[in-house]
């Protein structure tokens, strides 16, 4: 790590001074930019040390008794705030650093007192966050040793944001808090409130009643998979929705904590709830039904009519009485042209407009441009600035919009570009909806892929792709929590942390100073405090790193093993729940014969101790040659198809790399077996996953050669369309067929041609995710 200075001579002193004291440790998350230890021993915080400020700021008094709250609950002694002039026994607040971005900050601690000085009081405030969690875990009521130092810190990013939907599940007020108290933990100054959904209205607004008596309520609470399958409780879900005075109370509460809150109201699509309530407002004119499940809902605003936009300027006019701050989200993400097609009023619009197909943009594009540009130039009128989903780069984008970078990297690199301001939230880095494990049988049920901590923790926001001055656009960064499935303050917690902690590393520390084995150690006081407080949160991070490598003999393979705290692994390999007393692993093994792997991390009885499996297939297909004829899905090539004769089974977490996946294409696949076999079954396996249009095969064909040029088919099998309600997972197929010899061996595997009928994505193209060749 750059930047640090440790002396490590007078670090020892410190810690021999320190002695049956508690010693503070300013390695915190997100990790301060400089720390530079200082000749001196250190301060020691006693029952009688006074928390001082400049008389007559009351802002700086309000940070004062944040930390005396702080102190008290870490350390148990509750100490005076006063603004009496004081150089001794006392920590002094002051905003006075000369910098010009706000939020850094300087902290000194000599042997006499602490003075934490920010260049405003936001940084006054990040500093009284730093010397807070550098108390952690806590002295228990005695007194805190902090030895001497020099931090200077700010901020790599000035927008550090988090999302939290509530209009899939709805969060109170109090978890909402928790969540803005948990923000200001990590340093994050951006509450982004996705307010509206297809399947909610959570804002009240005066003169639209019915927004919030029937936008607010759903029929069902179905939250399960898409499948159809219906988890009916017969209970309706809502009313659920914030009064003014609760938004109110919300933004004074993190308005106190340094944070800006950006409500999202989605326009023009994802406007289910609000059409439902005023049916005038669709093209259809209705009657709709709030959404009961995930997806994307055809029926969108209708942009044909002026009253849409009395209707959207009305309810923002409400919106940013309520909250005091320069920016509003208006969405513009996932919003099918399906109804505008066949809409006279939107037709007769684009007419007006003028509105012609072009080579990039159809007119209903267009269409949409245009509305956000509307309300771009109304919102510019009230002295705000909107920021869209990067959807809003299509069809041109509004000249002074804010581009929220979701579907990737490429839309606020074009933005960028475009020199608008830009924030990253790219799904395959920050959505912490999608799954921790590789292992998901024991998680909670997630909208799918793979995210684990340390993918979030190396993400770098500005891409190489952007030149320096470019890169300056890159605003800030911000992670996701939508809440199709999730449903409590529990839950919500176990996806959000720890990633939680990685994205303030990512938003908060220079990249040269970051590193994820120091970070995970730091991450400890981090545990120590959610535990302390009951906040719920995922080991997954723990979890054993099982590599494997084929052998030079093409007959057996390595296997690698390692935790990243390194926990003693134990394992077996004939499938039977591994102990203390089983084999210790000391270094890569090898094996030859199929097994089945169990290791148990074990860090010590009653901790967190987890065992997980790998299959180990070694058959006539493993580690030999292999081709394809078709790509697959580059969203899903991973390491490519090595993946498929690589004598390890599917995890099951189909997006972790283990399985590949097709798209529009079939699998067709020529195994090169090296010598002549005699074989007569091929196992494999699909993974179903419907409401994420991963289906099962439509047929199975293999064909066999000596020569690798005339091929005679032995087996083929056609397959029905998954049905609905298929359980999620590895569904497996034999395909058992005569005796025969063979060089070569020829897959086919054709995925369903067509979404059926009753899916949200009728008529779509479905994915095909395929697994381990084992040929016997
Ligand atoms: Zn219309």
């Amino acid at each position: 790590m750059k930047g640090h200075c440790y002396l490590i001579t007078l670090l020892i002193i410190c810690l021999s001074f320190s002695k049956g004291k508690f010693s503070a440790d300013y390695e915190v998350v997100p990790l301060p930019q400089e720390i530079t230890y200082l000749r001196q021993s250190g301060f020691i915080l006693n029952q009688f040390t006074k928390i001082t400020f400049e008389k007559g700021d009351s802002l700086l008094e309000r940070n004062a008794h944040f930390l005396r709250d702080y102190i008290k609950e870490l350390a148990g002694i509750s100490l005076e705030i006063t603004h009496d002039k004081q150089d001794t026994n006392n920590i002094a607040l002051k905003s006075s650093l000369q910098n010009e971005v706000n939020d850094s900050y300087e902290i000194s601690i000599s042997d006499k007192q602490i003075v934490i000085n920010g260049a405003g009081l936001s940084g006054t405030f990040y500093g009284i966050q730093t010397l807070r969690k550098s108390m952690l875990p806590g002295s228990n009521g005695k007194t805190v040793f902090f030895p001497s130092v020099k931090i200077k810190d700010f901020p790599r990013f000035s927008y550090r944001g988090m999302m939290l939907d509530v209009g899939r599940h709805f969060f109170s007020v109090s978890e909402v808090k928790e969540l803005i108290d948990l923000m200001a933990l990590h340093n994050m100054n951006h509450f982004h409130w996705h307010l509206t959904e297809d399947q909610g209205w959570r804002v009240e607004i005066e003169k639209y009643p019915k927004l919030t008596t029937i936008g607010s309520t759903r029929k069902d609470t179905k939250i399960n998979h898409n499948t159809g399958e219906f988890e009916e409780t017969g209970k309706m879900y809502g009313p659920f929705f914030y009064t003014k005075n609760e938004i109110r109370d919300v933004v004074a509460y993190a308005q106190k904590r340094y944070i800006e809150i950006i409500p999202e109201i989605d326009l023009p699509g994802h406007m289910l709830a609000a059409i439902a309530s005023y049916p005038e407002l669709g093209c259809t004119g209705g009657p709709y039904e709030i959404a009961v499940k995930r997806g994307v809902y055809d029926d969108v605003l209708c942009i044909g009519k002026e009253q849409t936009f009395n209707f959207v300027k009305d309810v923002l006019s409400e919106i940013i009485e309520l909250f005091p701050y320069e920016y509003v989200h208006i969405g513009g993400d996932e919003c099918p042209k399906v109804r505008w097609k066949a809409c006279s009023h939107c037709q007769q619009k684009a007419k007006e407009l003028n509105l012609n197909a072009d080579k990039y943009h159809s007119v209903e594009d267009q269409l949409q441009s245009y509305f956000i540009s509307r309300i771009e130039k109304f919102l510019n009128s009230k002295g705000k600035q909107i920021i869209g989903w990067d959807e809003i780069l299509e069809g041109g984008l509004a000249p002074n919009a804010t581009v929220m970078s979701w579907r990737g990297i490429e839309g606020g690199i074009a933005a960028a570009q475009m020199k608008h301001k830009v924030i990253m939230s790219p799904s395959q880095f920050l959505y912490f909806d999608y799954y921790q494990s590789r292992d998901v049988t024991k998680e909670p049920f997630t909208i799918g892929n793979y995210l684990p901590l340390k993918k979030v923790y190396d993400y770098e926001p500005q891409p190489n792709e952007l030149t320096d001055e470019e890169k300056k656009y890159i605003w800030g960064i911000q992670g996701n929590l939508w809440t199709e499935y999730i449903k409590t303050r529990e839950n919500l917690q176990y996806m959000m942390l720890p990633r939680m902690d990685a994205l303030a590393e990512i938003q908060w520390t220079l990249s040269e100073n970051k590193d994820y084995q120091n970070f995970l150690k730091r991450f400890k006081k981090m545990q120590y405090y959610y535990d302390k407080n009951g906040l719920i949160y995922s080991k997954s991070f723990l979890d054993a790193e099982i590599l494997t490598k084929p052998d030079s003999d093409k007959a057996s393979l390595w296997v690698e093993m390692s935790t990243p705290d390194n926990a003693p692994l134990f394992y077996t390999l004939d499938g039977s729940t591994p102990t203390t007393k089983s084999e210790k692993y000391t270094g890569q093994f090898r094996v030859s014969q199929s097994s089945e792997l169990k290791v148990l991390a074990y860090r010590g009885d009653g901790q967190d101790n987890k065992i997980q499996t790998k299959v180990i297939n070694i058959n006539k297909a493993t580690f030999k040659s292999i081709t394809l004829k078709h790509r697959p899905s580059s969203r899903f090539t991973f390491e490519g198809e090595n993946v498929l004769i690589d004598g390890i089974l599917g995890n099951t977490n189909y997006t972790d790399g283990t399985w590949i996946g097709f798209h529009g294409k079939p699998l067709d696949a020529v195994i090169n077996l090296g010598d002549v076999k005699t074989v007569s079954e091929l196992v494999t396996a699909v993974y179903l996953r419907l409401d994420n249009r991963v289906f099962g095969p439509a047929e199975i064909k293999i064909e066999l050669s000596l020569d690798g040029e005339s091929y005679v088919e032995v087996f083929s099998k056609k397959y029905n369309v998954s049905p609905q309600g298929s359980l999620i997972g590895r569904s497996e197929m034999k395909c058992q067929f005569t005796a025969t010899d063979a060089k070569y061996v020829r897959i086919i595997i054709r995925g369903t041609d067509k979404i059926p009928q009753w899916h949200i994505s009728r008529g779509g193209t479905p994915l095909l995710f395929i697994d381990e060749f084992i040929l016997n």
